[in-house]
């Protein structure tokens, strides 16, 4: 899974890195995800997961492989790849059952299957997806999930000569429920070192950095503010370290005042005031530092899950959310 800029870290330099590690297959959720990883060069089957029928064309244009989740798609991607003069095309059938988000119904599904000769598609695999990998087992809601995948499968494969593959885990899937990975299983954010569980977390390595360096140090006294609408007054003199990211790098608002932290020489500094849109201040009163020190705001020993839990978020929307004004250094 590379979808959104592999979740922050760089689509293209990421998906590289796991084909010549030998991935089979790369997903994203867009067509235009999909059709920058063609323009890099990139040649392995690529699955857009939540394409929309005014990107089929670029689809086939770029060689990529819709799942298709709507019964009127059927029809709509056909017409396209006639219009192309393609046959057999790849696609991929997305089942709802139980996350009500996106997918056919396991009945849709079937209903799919039995007309499926009439398609110029070659079906190459039937997924679902669940909602709750993370949370403890037993759980009822993921049980009736796996239940409902595993009727269709059984139903579906009775429908072909070579059955297609079958895929239903995410990163804390493969970790809660590794006796469902089926034919493939769809790795996002455990690629970055994540799990979302701190016993499973363990066994991963995060694989990126983030950090800046010191831009300016103030030294305010009792009472002074700091920041836009005096979001902090200092308690006691302070000093302060000004760094220069803000929420248009996504280190969001609601990290500001007291929520996140970085790491200047070891030690902790939170946030103060109001996160600028450029910038951000941390109070060092008590951390030996001077301007062009780095400042961490995650790495290996400080990873991105702690800072997104303190700011009232999950890695997945911290790590996302990093703009391209962020520069990535693949090391
Ligand atoms: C994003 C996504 C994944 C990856 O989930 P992680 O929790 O990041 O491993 C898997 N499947 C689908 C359908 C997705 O959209």
């Amino acid at each position: 899974m590379v979808k959104a800029n592999a979740y922050g870290a760089g689509t293209v330099d990421i998906a590289k890195h796991l084909v010549s590690n030998g991935v089979d297959s790369l997903a994203v959720a867009y067509a235009s995800e999909g059709k920058q990883l063609r323009l890099a060069g990139i040649e392995v089957p690529i699955m857009v997961f939540y394409p929309q029928v005014d990107q089929f064309h670029t689809l086939i244009q770029a060689k990529l492989e819709p799942a298709l989740y709507h019964p009127d798609h059927f029809a709509r991607f056909d017409t396209e790849v006639k219009k192309a003069s393609l046959s057999s095309y790849p696609i991929h059938l997305k089942c709802n059952t139980g996350l009500n988000r996106i997918g056919l119904s396991p009945s849709e599904c079937l209903d799919v299957l039995t007309h499926k000769n009439n398609f110029p598609f070659e079906i190459k695999s039937i997924y679902s997806h669940l909602g709750a990998t993370e949370e403890a087992r037993p759980h009822k809601f993921t049980e009736n999930q796996i239940e409902r995948f595993l009727t269709l499968k059984e139903h579906a494969t009775a429908c072909f000569d070579t059955p297609p593959l079958f895929h239903l885990l995410n990163t804390s899937g493969v970790f809660n429920y590794p006796e469902y990975q089926f034919d493939m299983v769809r790795v996002g954010i455990g690629l970055n070192g994540y799990a979302n569980h701190p016993e499973w977390d363990k066994k991963l390595k995060p694989i990126a950095e983030l950090s800046t360096s010191i831009a300016q140090i103030h030294h305010v006294k009792k009472g002074e503010s700091v920041g836009y609408n005096q979001g902090w007054i200092a308690p006691k003199d302070s000093q302060i370290a000004v760094l220069p990211i803000g929420h248009a790098d996504g280190i969001a608002r609601h990290f500001g005042n007291g929520k996140g932290m970085v790491w200047i020489n070891g030690k902790k500094a939170p946030f103060v005031g109001n996160v600028c849109m450029d910038m951000l201040m941390v109070e060092v009163t008590d951390i030996d530092c001077k301007t062009n020190d780095r400042a961490v705001f995650f790495d290996t020993t400080h990873p991105a899950s702690s800072l997104a839990k303190a700011g009232g978020t999950i890695s997945y929307e911290l790590l996302t959310g990093l703009s391209n004004r962020i520069e990535r250094i693949v090391v």
